[in-house]
């Protein structure tokens, strides 16, 4: 490939031979049947090889497809092309008086991208960025359309797919009304004593951050929708400041705080869209473990808080409900992600990894699809039970394995 193209973080540079950026459905459909192996790449926001094809495969980019985003006021659905991001998506939807019912922390990923990942935001009766998807039109190894729709038996392998079925060309996603959020931050909440169900239960959406420097977390987040009740939360203090999640880092990347209300889609995301998300030098790793078990992983986590510390930026603790997703991290269990914004350095942060994965192993961790894990195929085969049903449905839409790649087959162990 003469053009060197490298995920968001840098840390990757695709292998492929070649990379395409059609213009139109036919021009894709040409890159699509005429390829042996191919990957799509989303927006780049994951951080390990997901997305390579490898050395002989053909590396594609649908960005530059119509940014197709219809919207069903009376339906209350969007039909919006793969390739589009959620600042986009989102703002049209707006627009249309309806809304989402969740969003990660940033709005620059692509929606394909995400939900391929199992992308989420928190929330404990919020659901991964799958969940509102009732519909998936892929294209295939042979070329031809197939829609995957809410009810077939497909469905629930067709949405968290790893990019391995076939180019995901547009997605039509559930909407509800537009709503505002507030957002409240809080400073220094101990571990010691924590009731982590009724912390996380505090508002519509809770994440808490630490550096793992000290016990306990050095901020809380809290989003409130408007419509529903003022959050009590007597066991931190509100912070004076604004806040970034990373300590030092400017809070103005931030989406606004205080209690000032706003659309949804300007709360939800900690990161502004018009914005450079997180720190930029970074590495990032995510575990999604049942969220009953969050209190002895979060005391796990703080007996290894002197290996982690050193090369961590910042950790987020977020709740995702249950997902029905084959390859959703939050399959068939409400769960509690762990996650670890890192230092840009990955000799330095794998052997935390490592360690990280060893003391969370008791409670059934599944590593984030999109980010740094060590995970082997054997260890993830257990944690998945309808892991041959994926693989089965792989191999009925895409026989020859075109869409198949060294991360999916090492991780899925095919
Ligand atoms: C700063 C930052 C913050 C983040 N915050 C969060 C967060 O809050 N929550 C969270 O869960 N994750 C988070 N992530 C991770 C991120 O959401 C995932 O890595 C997600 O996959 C990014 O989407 P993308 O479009 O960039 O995917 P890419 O990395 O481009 O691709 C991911 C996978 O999707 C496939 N794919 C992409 N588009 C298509 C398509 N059209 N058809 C078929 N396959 C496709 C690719 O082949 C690949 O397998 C964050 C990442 C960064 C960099």
């Amino acid at each position: 490939m003469t053009q060197r193209v490298t995920n968001w973080a840098r840390n990757i540079t695709y292998t492929a031979k070649e990379y395409h950026r059609p213009r139109s459905l036919d021009a894709l459909r040409s890159v699509v049947t005429a390829a042996t192996r191919l990957r799509v790449l989303g927006s780049g926001h994951s951080f390990n090889r997901i997305a390579d094809p490898g050395a002989d495969g053909v590396l594609v980019s649908i960005a530059g497809l119509p940014p197709a985003l219809d919207v069903d006021t009376a339906a209350r659905t969007v039909r919006v092309a793969g390739g589009v991001r959620y600042a986009e998506l989102a703002r049209t939807v707006h627009a249309h008086g309806l809304a989402l019912p969740n969003m990660a922390s940033l709005p620059h990923i692509s929606v394909a991208g995400s939900v391929a990942t199992g992308t989420h935001g928190s929330g404990v009766g919020n659901g991964s960025l799958a969940a509102p998807v009732r519909e998936v039109e892929l294209l295939t190894a042979d070329g031809s359309t197939v829609v995957v729709a809410r009810g077939d038996a497909r469905f629930d392998g067709a949405v968290t797919s790893l990019g391995a079925l076939g180019v995901v060309t547009a997605l039509t996603l559930d909407l509800e009304p537009a709503y505002e959020v507030e957002q409240h931050v809080f400073t220094e909440l101990p571990l010691a004593g924590l009731d982590f169900e009724t912390v996380a239960a505090a508002a519509y959406s809770v994440s808490l951050f630490t550096d793992w420097r000290e016990p306990g977390f050095r901020q809380v987040w809290l989003k409130r929708r408007t419509d529903q009740a003022p959050p009590v939360f007597p066991w931190a203090a509100p912070a004076a400041e604004a806040m970034h999640p990373v300590p030092g880092m400017p809070a103005v990347n931030c989406t606004p705080q205080f209690g000032v209300p706003g659309p949804w889609h300007e709360r939800l995301p900690h990161f502004r869209a018009d914005f450079t998300p997180s720190s930029g030098d970074e590495l990032q790793s995510e575990y999604l473990l049942p969220r009953p078990a969050a209190l002895d992983a979060l005391h796990a986590l703080d007996a290894v808080r002197g290996t982690v510390a050193p090369v961590v930026q910042t950790c987020e603790v977020r709740t995702v409900a249950a997902d029905p997703q084959w390859l959703g991290p939050a399959h068939g269990r409400d769960s509690v992600a762990l996650h670890f914004t890192w230092v840009d350095d990955i000799a330095a942060v794998l052997p935390v990894v490592r360690r990280l994965e060893e003391a969370l192993d008791p409670f059934g961790p599944r590593p984030h699809w999109g980010k740094v894990f060590t995970t082997s195929a054997s260890v993830l085969r257990g944690r998945y039970p309808r892991l041959d049903d994926f693989l089965a449905l792989a191999r009925s839409l895409d026989p020859a394995g075109k869409f198949a790649n060294d991360f999916v087959r090492d991780a899925l162990g095919e």
